[in-house]
């Protein structure tokens, strides 16, 4: 079948949709679509810089590429470069896959102060996104609000010494952003019991062994996990961690130079003084794309539009699950997809001089590869212009 499918995201959804339209149908013409210069989405921008393991399945990805002959396009923000009518007309099937990128606010009143930061913003800092806003002031007492994975992943960064961030990609300016921090505690505030936290006990185990963290429970939070009692016991490092559990937060304000949060407990009303605040409660849509009405007509199954991962679930689930979801979605696709020979297909961007496909990726990849330091595996090539001037490429 020579049908045409446009892939919106080259993340873990967009690559396993991939994956899985192309081992079924190895004639179809997949292409991959991404706002930036390179591929891999959260795999890249995400995943922690420390846990090379996860982001390794980066190289079953470019397999799509290399073997599978999907195409990638990238440099192109669709709802900007391209508008999905213009996608739709040329594809026989667009697939949304661009994620969620947008950190959800707290919703409270004082969410918008100096000093709060979200955890995507804060990530992408870290690990030298393009768009990337500069490293913020955390200061002596950071308040982490949110406590699944993401949180945990921060925690972890926070707390490592240059030692334990050996054979990460961790870039120099987050290293030497992380050496100057002085922090001197950090507390981690979540709505739910400690039972019922979402973070995975492998994570804390992880947390807990670190040599400078000092896990510590409030006494109330008697549901907490086997692994969470463990880590609390076996941390003994000069950097308090507090979990403050049953810990809704309701107002943020600014008092005496500082930043003071409101939770309501079971006890009551308490307060709780931060130098900054990292809330990890999820994403939302960047706004790049109409995410509502988009989904209303992949929902109507109006034609021709798909939807998968984080776009269409929300930011719920990890790399295995998109997975999965891509598989589903790719039988979907081949049961449902008419050709039409008259549609273009890539041929949309013939006279497209900006954008990027995959062999760019694979010098880019060389070459940050090639800079690696003793210490990383890798050094990221971080502004835009240097990820796309070819003349960059040269002595890769
Ligand atoms: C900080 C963090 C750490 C995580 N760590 C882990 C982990 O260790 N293990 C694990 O299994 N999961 C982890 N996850 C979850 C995992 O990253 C997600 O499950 C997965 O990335 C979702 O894939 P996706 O393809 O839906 O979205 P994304 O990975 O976000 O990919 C979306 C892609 O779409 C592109 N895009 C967006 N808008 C547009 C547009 N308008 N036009 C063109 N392209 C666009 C983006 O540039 C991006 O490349 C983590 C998530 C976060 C936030």
């Amino acid at each position: 079948m020579s049908a045409k499918i446009a892939i919106v995201g080259a993340g873990p959804s967009g690559c396993y949709t991939a994956q899985a339209l192309l081992k079924r149908a190895p004639d179809l013409e997949v292409d991959i679509l991404d706002a930036q210069p390179v591929p891999y989405g959260l795999v890249r921008y995400g995943v922690a810089a420390d846990h090379q393991g996860t982001k390794g399945v980066a190289r079953q990805f470019a397999r799509v590429f290399t073997r599978q002959n999907a195409h990638f396009i990238g440099n192109l923000r669709v709802g900007r470069d391209v508008s999905m009518e213009e996608l739709r007309g040329a594809y026989d099937a667009v697939v949304l896959a661009a994620g969620l990128s947008a950190d959800r606010p707290l919703g409270i009143p004082g969410d918008d102060l100096p000093g709060v930061i979200g955890s995507g913003a804060l990530t992408r800092a870290l690990y030298e996104h393009p768009e990337a806003q500069a490293l913020p002031e955390l200061g002596e007492a950071p308040v982490v609000i949110g406590t699944g994975n993401v949180a945990i992943d921060i925690l972890r960064l926070l707390a490592k010494t240059p030692e334990e961030l050996k054979g990460s990609d961790l870039g120099p300016v987050p290293t030497d952003w992380l050496a100057a921090r002085k922090i001197r505690r950090i507390t981690v505030v979540g709505r739910s019991t400690a039972g019922a936290a979402k973070f995975s006990p492998v994570m804390v185990k992880e947390l807990g062994e670190l040599s400078q963290v000092d896990l510590r429970l409030p006494g109330c939070a008697q549901d907490a996990g086997e692994a969470l009692q463990a880590a609390v016991a076996a941390s003994a490092g000069p950097l308090p961690i507090e979990f403050r559990f049953q810990s809704r937060p309701v107002a943020l304000e600014q008092a005496d130079g500082a930043l003071r949060l409101t939770v309501e407990t079971p006890q009551g009303v308490e307060q709780i003084a931060a130098t900054s605040v990292i809330s990890a409660i999820g994403f939302t849509s960047d706004g790049a794309l109409d995410r509502g009405a988009l989904l209303q007509e992949v929902e109507a199954g109006t034609g021709r539009l798909y939807a998968t991962g984080w776009f269409r679930n929300g930011s719920v689930g990890a790399i295995p699950q998109c997975r999965e979801e891509g598989q589903r979605l790719a039988q979907q696709i081949l049961d449902e997809i008419t050709p039409d020979p008259a549609r273009p297909g890539r041929a949309l961007f013939a006279d497209r001089s900006d954008v990027v496909d995959f062999d760019h990726w694979l010098q880019l990849d060389a070459r940050e590869l090639a800079a690696a330091t003793d210490q990383r595996c890798r050094q990221k090539i971080h502004l835009r212009e240097e990820l796309l001037r070819p003349a960059n490429l040269q002595d890769a």
